[in-house]
């Protein structure tokens, strides 16, 4: 059981090392570490697991009933949708089926209802249900008017996607897999394998896996590859505070047109309500920052689907980076000649399909000659609860009567308390940094963004990772 962010790297070759300890990254992990005889290493440039796109999306378990039919991430996202909601259960990964409402503004949105369902059942998902107005409205009574119908998609979900990653890194570490932070993959080279040159110095692997998302172009380059380029599309989001929560039920689709997907108005499992994203081709895959003309944008597309949410206050703005590569479908490619598997284009759809793409690549791994040798469940995890949905440890008499530190709150917006804190400082893959621990624990996340808990969060971590 290994995670390792400093010092120098096992110089013994693993059997399989993947680049990249995104929700995907991630989830490859934990399904090869099914496997007790292969040695694993999970390669990761920054100092914690999710801290790219997989960090920063708008939290929707997808049934996958808009997909491309035919394609192949049609059939993971519907594989990924039912394998993630069964690890959910349990994991303790907070989900809530709230359904999805696609709402028609004008009558070409409402022709168009039809044909989505029509798409839906050719993804063989064929529970949707068109919605007049009148019952739109009795479903959700804020919605702002003028609204002609919609769509109802009863399986679409809200999920924790913190908890999602970190389930997974767990059990991969916890199963052996060596977790390897604060190392960016710099060279590979073939030389017996893999030679990969990191910023922690060299690491040897027989199968090499790239799951490095927005860079996964660039490492595929330094394989000879020239299948796709990563164009960051950025989705800039608005978190509403929780007094917002009650004004919506469902997820508020738009309906896609030929102008792009739109954006969204959704609960999230912590209490919130976002609204976005925005949908930006970049050139910089740094670009996480926000932007005035983006938040107006947002604003004002939400002024017409929830006029009242925009009354309510901002809790924060985020923005997460897509690995737009211009095609209709993920770039998952194996290369049996040089052991190696490409993951790249994972753009909308990845938190949900994360659980099938990783038995997808299990599967070419093995046909490209990788011996998995036999199966071994890892053990079960159990997550802290992050959800509103379910009881959170201030709630549990059972929990403060047998520990009184989780009765004592630290965060008090988020209503954190100090054994959660303890809880996460002592894990398999503790944080590194405060926004570690926010997504750990969500200390720091609430309406006053740590303003008034700074300081006692801080004290504790710095304790914590230094006792
Ligand atoms: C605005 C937005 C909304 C979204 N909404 C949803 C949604 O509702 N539902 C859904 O299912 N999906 C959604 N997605 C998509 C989902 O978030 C992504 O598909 C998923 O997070 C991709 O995961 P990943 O592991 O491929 O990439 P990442 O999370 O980006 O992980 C890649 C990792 O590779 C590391 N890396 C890169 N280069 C190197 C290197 N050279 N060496 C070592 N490490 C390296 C990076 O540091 C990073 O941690 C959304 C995305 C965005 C941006």
């Amino acid at each position: 059981m290994t995670v390792t962010a400093a010092g120098p790297l096992p110089q013994t070759p693993y059997d399989v090392a993947i680049v990249g300890a995104g929700v995907v990254g991630c989830a490859i992990a934990r399904e090869l570490a099914r496997h007790p005889r292969l040695r694993i290493a999970l390669v990761e440039a920054q100092d914690d697991v999710g801290q790219g796109t997989s960090k920063a999306n708008t939290a929707i378990l997808h049934t996958g009933f808009d997909a491309t039919p035919g394609t192949l991430e049609a059939r993971l996202v519907r594989e990924g949708y039912a394998r993630l909601g069964a690890y959910a259960a349990e994991t303790g990964i907070p989900v809530e089926r709230v359904g999805a409402l696609l709402v028609a503004w004008d009558e070409e949105q409402l022709a168009a209802l039809p044909r989505l369902a029509e798409k839906a059942q050719r993804n063989a998902y064929p529970d949707t249900v068109l919605l007049g107005p009148g019952e739109l409205y009795a479903r959700e009574p804020h919605l702002g008017p003028g609204a002609l119908g919609a769509l109802h998609v009863p399986g679409e979900s809200i999920i924790c996607p913190w908890t999602t990653t970190l389930a997974y890194a767990t059990q991969a570490v916890r199963a052996g897999a060596d977790l390897h932070l604060n190392t960016a993959v710099q060279h590979v080279r073939a030389a017996d394998g893999h030679l990969l040159t990191t910023s922690r110095g060299t690491l040897r692997a027989r199968h090499l896996v790239n799951a490095a998302g927005l860079h996964a172009d660039t490492l595929d380059r330094a394989l000879g590859h020239e299948d796709f380029t990563v164009t960051p599309r950025r989705g800039q989001l608005l978190v509403h505070d929780k007094l917002a929560r009650p004004l919506v039920r469902h997820i508020l689709l738009p309906v896609p047109t030929a102008l792009g997907k739109g954006v969204l108005v959704a609960p999230t499992v912590y209490g919130n309500v976002l609204l976005g994203p925005t949908a930006e081709d970049l050139d910089d895959k740094r670009a996480t920052g926000s932007t005035a003309d983006g938040t107006a944008a947002l604003r004002e597309q939400g002024r017409r689907i929830l006029p009242a949410l925009l009354e309510e206050e901002v809790t924060a703005v985020y923005a997460g980076l897509r690995a737009a590569t211009g095609q209709e479908d993920y770039r998952i490619t194996a290369h049996p000649g040089q052991a190696y598997v490409t993951v790249g284009g994972i753009r909308s759809t990845g938190l949900t399909a994360s659980l099938a793409i990783a038995a997808h690549v299990t599967g070419l791994l093995a046909d490209g000659g990788l011996d998995l040798g036999p199966v071994r469940e890892p053990e079960p995890v159990t997550m802290p609860n992050l959800g509103e949905a379910f009881p959170r440890p201030y709630q549990r008499a059972d929990l403060i009567a047998a520990d009184p530190e989780y009765g004592t709150l630290v965060c008090h917006c988020e209503r954190v308390s100090r054994g959660e804190i303890r809880d996460a400082l002592a894990s398999t893959v503790p944080p590194r940094s405060l926004d570690g621990l926010r997504r750990r624990t969500r200390a720091r996340a609430g309406r006053c963004q740590g303003f008034f808990c700074g300081a006692a969060v801080r004290e504790l971590f710095e304790r914590g990772a230094r006792p």
